[in-house]
């Protein structure tokens, strides 16, 4: 028989019980048994859903209350010093406090820091550790879990993370080299394998995504002496489990190193396949990621089966296993709740339930099982649906695509000469002022919009109310002197939700939850089809406030790299050109503001970068489509309108290149806590546009005052001229109160009167 297995399952739940649960226990620390049963509810009903679904083997230790890396450095007690305390007395209290930081009781903590998951929009917790750090275990949750599991008539295989990518995963607070903590790690996972192996657990799964990115020889040292030390102990079988893309030239390490199993991501890497075959030592499990887990597509089950036969011929039915590609945690949970959904576009949709019942198909038509058939009848249906879809393939796009000619991602002057043109039309001062687009997003302006999308309020109600908020908006930036204005985004739910809902080609869910951090949940918009704009998205709000100002108002819209990398995108076609579609519609939309007296546009991308390949060598691909992606969106308009763009923080050092070859008139990005480290890219690149390093940190309630903003921009001006500066907050100010919000702007315009001064 060809056994499915699953390598990890969401965790929230369905109504996403563990959110209301977590933070019904942040909010009262005594809450803490309707926090630990709710966790183990969700556990048993995520197991018993797994195993109906069609999984043989479910995994255990996937489940986590805050993240699954902060879970591993709990378990070998890789605790900080400063948290130890907490830790020791209130163990549940010290885990969130490393997590989220606390302020309670005296104790004043900062959380750990938290970074991407690869190239997932998961949020994991940074183990923070030192030279001569120790461990040991602390805790038995995964030996716990699978005991759970095994009492409630599961086989489980309990996750782990791999030791190596664990330290790779993890920084140190010296500076100290992260590897050198190997042989003090390696006891505590032999010692947890012993326990485990006792408890009964037949195979473990240790995850090692590091062994798909770009290694040097002591990370591959690292490896091979990891795993010749776990395998020498008394133990389960290893699964070793790779994903997110290719082995690559890792793949004679991976096979090299004493393991009983290997799992491989065949979804982002199919082609991988034969060369793994080549070379698996006999004996070997091999797992084979068939079915998405990093989408929310259908399978195409024929080729799954393809890869499993030619697999099975191989190595034999004994050896093979079927899986989705990585864990199901970046996935929704089940399509089934769905039920407002275009019924065709709906039948197109597998979330982590249904790729289960996949890859049952797939394993029972490999057997001869007949009464799998239908299912394969009904998913090859489907897939021949979608792929002769209408809505999927909007022929006015495909066209336009093929007949653009190479000058529509070009300005049609460079930088330096339309510089001229644009002091001419502004005539803006030196360090002039403006903000990042969206101002506090109020109660009252949630809450309306909450009573307009129930139907308790009508459209004409709704507008009167944004209207309002606009004019006074305007009415304040106008007040305390900000140069360059914006009508504040109060019409808007979320930066890409909010251009996705007035754009053909894409859909939204009501259940369709990912995990972003901790509580926080996500739900992508899906782009199914042809993107096509039906009409002007953004015209209408930002006229309105122009129409209300003699100064410049700034038109705002979320470039086509951000949308497409905080969205569900197609699988049957490169992103590239779903990136180049949005790129389209949006160069529509600006040159709609441009028509409308909107001459300075501001194209928001703080995803360019997260959106960068795993490996190196993919970089170039990827920055040459999504710059001229945004070139695309950015180059219809005149010498001088201004182009604006956003990046929020990102690391400038290695792309420095492509967001010069973005040329954006100006950019602006988030300096202020780093002090205008960032700015060092700029200097040594010699960024000539023009550049606004943020100078309120509007992460924080924390109100600066001039001297301070003064101080950071004379720091900028070390680095860069007088002339490229700009004076705004580090980003968006939705998320602050007016309160503050009035004083930091209040003192920011008041800086750039004192810098305009010495000038
Ligand atoms: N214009 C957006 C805003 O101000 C930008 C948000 C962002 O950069 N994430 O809210
Ligand atoms: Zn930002």
């Amino acid at each position: 028989m060809t056994t499915v297995t699953n390598l990890g399952f969401p965790r929230m739940g369905a109504r996403r019980e563990l959110k209301q649960a977590l933070e019904a226990y942040w909010r009262d620390e005594t809450q803490r048994a309707p926090l630990l049963d709710t966790a183990g509810q969700l556990r048993e009903r995520h197991w018993k859903m797994q195993r109906e679904a069609g999984a043989h083997v479910v995994p255990c230790n996937d489940f986590s209350l805050y993240d699954h890396v902060l879970d591993t450095a709990w378990l070998f007690d890789a605790i900080p010093e400063r948290y130890r305390a907490l830790a020791d007395a209130d163990p549940l209290a010290g885990y969130f406090a490393m997590a989220r930081g606390t302020q309670r009781a005296g104790v004043d903590l900062h959380a750990l820091e938290m970074t991407k998951w690869f190239d997932t929009n998961y949020h994991y917790i940074v183990p923070e550790l030192h030279a001569g750090q120790a461990f040991r275990l602390r805790g038995d949750k995964p030996v716990q879990e699978f005991l759970e599991a095994r009492a409630q008539g599961h086989e489980a295989r309990p996750v782990l993370l791999g030791p190596v990518s664990f330290l790779l995963l993890s920084k140190t607070s010296d500076g100290s080299d992260r590897l050198a903590l190997l042989d003090r790690l390696l006891p505590a996972y032999a010692e947890l394998l012993g326990k485990l192996h006792d408890a009964g657990a037949e195979w473990v799964q240790l995850d090692e995504p590091c062994l798909v990115l770009d290694l040097d020889h002591e990370d591959a040292a690292a490896y091979r002496s990891a795993y010749a030390a776990l395998a020498g102990t008394t133990r389960p079988k290893l699964l070793l489990a790779t994903y997110f893309g290719a082995l690559g030239d890792n793949l004679p390490l991976a096979q090299e190193l004493p393991v009983d199993g290997l799992h491989i991501d065949l979804v982002r890497a199919p082609a991988q396949l034969d060369a793994v075959l080549g070379s698996l030592p006999a004996d070997r499990v091999l797992s084979l990621g068939v079915v998405d887990g990093r989408n929310v597509w259908r399978a195409d089950l024929d080729r799954a089966m393809a890869i499993t036969r030619v697999a099975i011929e191989r190595l034999g039915r004994q050896r093979v296993w079927l899986a989705p590609s990585c864990s199901l945690l970046h996935v929704p949970l089940d399509a089934s709740l769905e039920k407002a959904l275009p019924a065709d576009v709906h039948a197109w949709l597998a979330f982590a339930r249904q790729k289960l019942e996949e890859l049952r198909t797939v394993a029972d038509m490999c057997k001869g099982v007949v009464t799998a058939y239908p299912a394969l009848e009904h998913a090859r249906e489907v897939i021949a649906a979608r792929r002769a879809s209408p809505k999927v393939h909007r022929l006015a796009v495909a066209q336009r695509l093929a007949n653009l000619d190479a000058s529509a991602a070009h300005r049609r002057s460079t930088y330096a000469f339309r510089r001229g043109k644009q002091q001419q039309r502004f005539q803006l001062p030196l360090f002039p002022t403006t903000t990042i687009g969206s101002f506090p997003q109020t109660a009252e302006v949630r809450e309306a919009r909450a009573r307009y999308k129930s139907g308790q309020w009508s459209a004409a109600e709704y507008d009167a109310l944004i209207a309002e908020q606009t004019a006074a908006c305007v009415q304040f930036q106008e007040a305390i002197g900000i140069d360059v204005l914006v009508h504040g985004e109060f019409e808007r739910n979320d930066m890409v939700e909010y251009f996705g809902e007035q754009l053909d080609g894409f859909v939204f869910t009501r259940h369709g939850w990912v995990q972003s951090y901790g509580s926080r949940c996500v739900k992508p918009p899906i782009i199914y089809g042809d993107v096509q704009r039906p009409a002007p998205m953004t015209v209408r709000w930002s006229a309105y406030a122009q129409a209300l100002t003699g100064r410049p108002v700034k038109g705002m819209l979320t470039g086509p790299v951000t949308v497409l990398q905080w969205s569900f995108v197609r699988d049957d076609q490169p992103r590239a050109t779903t990136c180049r579609q949005l790129a389209l519609a949006l160069r529509d939309e600006v040159l709609d503001l441009e028509a409308a007296g909107i001459r300075i546009i501001q194209i928001d991308e703080p995803a360019l970068r997260e959106g960068l390949p795993l490996r190196r060598a993919d970089w170039a691909g990827y920055l040459g489509w999504a710059v001229e992606s945004f070139r695309l969106a950015a180059s219809g308009v005149a010498d001088d309108t201004q182009i604006h763009t956003h990046m929020c923080y990102s690391e400038f050092n290695d792309i420095i290149e492509a967001v010069a070859a973005m040329d954006a008139d100006v950019i602006s990005i988030e300096t202020s806590r780093s002090r205008m480290e960032l700015l060092g890219a700029f200097e040594r690149f010699r960024y000539p546009n023009e550049i606004g390093p943020g100078v309120y940190d509007i992460h924080s309630p924390r109100v600066p005052d001039v001297a301070e903003m003064v101080a950071l921009l004379e720091k900028a001006g070390e680095v860069l001229s007088p002339e490229q500066l700009w004076v705004n907050p580090d980003c968006g100010l939705k998320t602050r109160g007016w309160e503050e919000t009035r004083k930091a702007l209040v003192s920011l315009v008041e800086a750039a009167r004192v810098m305009r001064e010495r000038m």
